[in-house]
């Protein structure tokens, strides 16, 4: 979802020579492989957006795949662009990095500060190994390897699979095959009273290559060594119960809604404090509405 998005938004900023790899052509995973391609390839630019990823389900039932295929991800790639000598890299990672009990909004400071949110404790340290990998590489190599970190981000292509994927693609996929099969209600996970701060995926592809075109000078003075990502967020939050109803009026679905207090709620709140990288000049431009409507019109067109 996120590769695709930032593809399309380097495209329309005039860039030509792109390199993009499946799975099956290239395995991430594979220490080799990763390293004789950059090698080979030697891109002026690494962006790092693949990654084992899913929702609260997901995590708290694959943790071994989660911390592991992640971690090897980053390392291949990471120490791979530094043999191959390429000096520029963005990493994607995640607001799970930030403790479970963060005074909100959250800043780019309130990192290792407490203990993280348990649901996805695994994907979150490989996330914050990932950061300190590029800031280890950078003070001890002069390397440029900048770090984002997104909120919960959701838009086409996303993973529509009703366990494993976040809560707007589920929640889209079963109020549209209730809809659709005549179903009188439709299952919420948690207590509806979780906040989440959500982000469309395009807005998130501005805001990548926004951080990766900016010049040295003005990062360095924004950033410090040991303390480099940089937040991405919507700016404002919406409880569980207010997204289901109003992805349930996008879709059209006219029955129940019921929330099952025996799944997880997962963290209760984490809307990130966006103020640095408003400071460099970016902002969330889609309304959410907007964004689900542009979601589920996608969901329609491809599945
Ligand atoms: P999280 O931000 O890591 O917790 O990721 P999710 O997108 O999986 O879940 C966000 C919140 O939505 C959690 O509080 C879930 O309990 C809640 N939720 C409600 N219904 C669903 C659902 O059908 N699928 C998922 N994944 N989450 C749901």
């Amino acid at each position: 979802m996120v590769g695709s998005a930032i593809v399309k938004q380097l495209k329309q900023e005039g860039f030509t020579n792109i390199l993009t790899k499946v799975k099956k052509e290239l395995n991430l995973i594979n220490q080799d492989q990763v390293h004789n391609f950059l090698k080979v390839e030697k891109p002026d630019h690494v962006i790092i957006a693949a990654a084992k990823v899913g929702g609260i389900y997901a995590n708290n039932n694959y943790p071994a795949e989660f911390i592991y295929q992640n971690l090897m991800i980053e390392a291949n790639l990471i120490h791979g662009a530094y043999l191959a000598g390429v000096k520029n890299l963005l990493f994607l990672g995640s607001s799970c990095i930030y403790p479970k009990e963060s005074v909100q909004p959250i800043k780019e400071e309130y990192l290792l500060s407490g203990i993280l949110e348990p649901t996805n404790e695994p994907y979150a340290i490989s996330k914050i190994a990932g950061i300190k990998l590029c800031e280890s590489y950078n003070r001890q190599y002069g390397t440029n390897y900048r770090s984002i970190m997104p909120t919960n981000l959701y838009g086409p292509k996303d993973n529509f699979d009703v366990n494993n994927g976040h809560v707007i693609p589920a929640l889209i996929r079963k109020f549209h095959d209730a809809k659709v099969n005549n179903i009188a209600s439709v299952e919420v996970w948690g207590s509806g009273m979780q906040l989440r701060d959500f982000l469309y995926v395009e807005d998130m592809a501005k805001a990548s290559t926004f951080i990766m075109n900016f010049d040295i000078k003005t990062f360095n003075e924004v950033t410090s060594p040991m303390l480099s990502h940089i937040n991405i967020g919507s700016g404002r939050e919406a409880t569980i119960k207010e997204t289901s109803f109003l992805i349930k009026e996008v879709v059209g679905y006219h029955g129940n809604v019921i929330f099952n207090a025996d799944m997880p709620d997962g963290t209760h709140r984490k809307l990130l404090d966006i103020k640095k990288i408003e400071g460099l000049g970016w902002k969330p431009n889609t309304g959410f509405k907007d964004g689900l409507k542009k979601t589920y019109s996608w969901f329609l067109e491809n599945y």
